[in-house]
């Protein structure tokens, strides 16, 4: 079987290599990936660090036309690319094309945008002296992202870090290498110089670490467990490096007597279970008032009824299966500790066996729940989702923010007043009324607050946040 290298200095290399499993059948590898060392990422640093003069002063048009090949070229692949992406994550076919349109806009987005880069010039309050703001690369970035999204994430990060003028070190997930790794081959056959994308795919204590240890390295963006997310902060601090985080989330999502309540099922099926709950956009907290309680749990128990769990690829799957192993047991200890806690297992909760061997669950549904148990307080980051009861919309809005998370709220509601109130009082960065709380356009700001992230917003203009510098220069006329 082939190995896909890793890319360094411009060079495809890499002798050792991990198989890429299919969490649909799990007979199938889906390719051999490069298992890169703590040796490649230092020369691949070292590369990105040389390369970083030059394109920091690349002109906009060379940068603009490579990014664009890169969209144009992901979206003419968009089914093959898609189903790669379906084959190594498990999320369904239909969502893979999906992401992959995604990634595809962001880099027309990032192309646009660099045909944009501007600064401002004022007047200084001394008489005959200018003021010049600018926008500085800030140099090598280190980019390492999650197993859930896995073009889409790179996208969002590889494309600004590149419109900016930075160069870049990618460590993807080691669970899904493969749409990483095709993003890459593309940007670098789009025309990139030598060193300024270089790909080290490998182990997160290996690879990940060695990234986080060198002092050439001028800029973390990092998306992933809370856990590491913490490791990135305090080794970037140590080396005075700029660092994003992107974490958890245990997005609420309240549901109000005066709901429509079609739209509150789907909406709450669509954020709880589809990407078989593996966004950190999911909501696992359903806060429901008295009065439409019982009503929304028998339309969407009904809802969960009709879903199918089943291979990525096959047609009319809903909901594909859990990432990897790990991952699944994770989910049905949580199921567990859910029982144990006193929650209602109000349907699912079983693995499934289907034609294929893979991490096959039933989307989980908890009733009773209280906010203070473990299943409400904790990422789970599967298709595992509870009901808490609550009497009005003030104890709700007040349960949806007792949370060490804060990333995306969401409310389904016909009042007006109540809407307004909730997007005003929501603690997280992005409020959702009578829509899924995952679905956030890929030309706006992603991101959140309190234990979710930390750093400015990714994606769309609020990118240049993290990946520039502001100067500001003076001159006497
Ligand atoms: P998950 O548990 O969801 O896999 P992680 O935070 O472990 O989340 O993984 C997110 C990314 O962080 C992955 O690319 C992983 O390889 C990387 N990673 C894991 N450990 C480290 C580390 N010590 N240093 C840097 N990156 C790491």
């Amino acid at each position: 079987m082939t190995i896909y290298q890793n890319l360094i200095a411009g060079e495809w290399i890499g002798a050792d290599a991990t198989k890429n499993i299919n969490p649909s059948d799990t007979n199938e590898v889906v390719g051999l990936y490069a298992d890169g060392s703590a040796e490649d990422t230092k020369n691949a640093i070292a590369a990105a660090k040389a390369a970083f003069p030059a394109w920091s002063r690349s002109g906009i048009w060379e940068r603009h036309v490579i990014l664009k090949k890169a969209g144009d070229e992901i979206m003419a692949r968009k089914d093959e690319l898609g189903a790669l992406l379906a084959r190594e994550e498990g999320k369904t076919l239909p969502e893979a094309i999906g992401e992959t349109i995604r990634a595809s806009q962001i880099f027309e987005f990032f192309a646009g945008e660099v045909l944009r880069l501007a600064g401002e010039t004022i007047p200084s309050v001394r008489p005959n002296i200018g003021v010049e703001i600018t926008r500085d690369p800030l140099g090598v970035i280190g980019i390492i992202t999650p197993w859930n999204f896995p073009i889409a994430i790179p996208a969002w990060k590889i494309a600004p870090a590149l419109c900016y003028g930075n160069t870049i070190v990618f460590k993807p997930a080691e669970l899904v290498p493969a749409c990483s790794w095709a993003i890459v081959d593309i940007l670098h056959r789009a025309g990139l110089p030598k060193g300024v994308l270089n790909l080290v795919m490998g182990k997160g204590s290996v690879v990940g670490q060695a990234m986080l240890d060198s002092p050439d390295v001028a800029g973390i963006t990092f998306t992933g467990s809370t856990g590491t997310g913490k490791r990135v902060a305090a080794a970037s601090l140590e080396h005075n490096r700029k660092f994003q985080l992107e974490m958890g989330g245990k997005n609420p999502m309240v549901v109000l007597d005066d709901a429509d309540l079609n739209v509150a099922v789907e909406a709450a099926a669509n954020s709880g279970f589809f990407s078989t709950g593996q966004r950190c956009t999911a909501s696992s907290r359903l806060i429901v008032t008295e009065g439409i309680h019982d009503k929304f749990v028998a339309a969407l128990t009904a809802k969960l009824e009709t879903l199918i769990v089943d291979n990525a690829m096959k047609s009319g799957t809903h909901i594909g299966p859990v990432v990897d192993e790990r991952q699944l047991k994770t989910d049905t200890d949580y199921i567990e500790i859910g029982k144990k806690e006193g929650a209602k297992l109000a349907f699912g909760g079983e693995l499934l066996k289907r034609d294929t061997p893979g991490f096959y669950l039933q989307p989980t549904l908890f009733t009773e729940a209280t906010n203070q148990m473990r299943i409400s307080r904790e990422e789970i980051f599967g298709p595992v989702v509870s009901v808490i009861r609550v009497k009005d919309y003030e104890e709700a809005l007040a349960t949806a923010n007792d949370t060490p998370f804060g990333l995306s709220s969401g409310i389904a509601t016909t009042s007006l007043k109540h809407a307004t109130h909730f997007k005003r009082n929501a603690e997280a960065g992005m409020v959702m009324v009578n829509l899924p709380t995952a679905g956030v356009d890929f030309h706006v700001p992603f991101g959140g607050r309190k234990g979710s992230s930390y750093g400015p917003r990714e994606q769309g203009k609020y990118a240049a946040e993290f990946y520039t510098s502001v100067k500001t220069s003076y001159t006497l006329a």
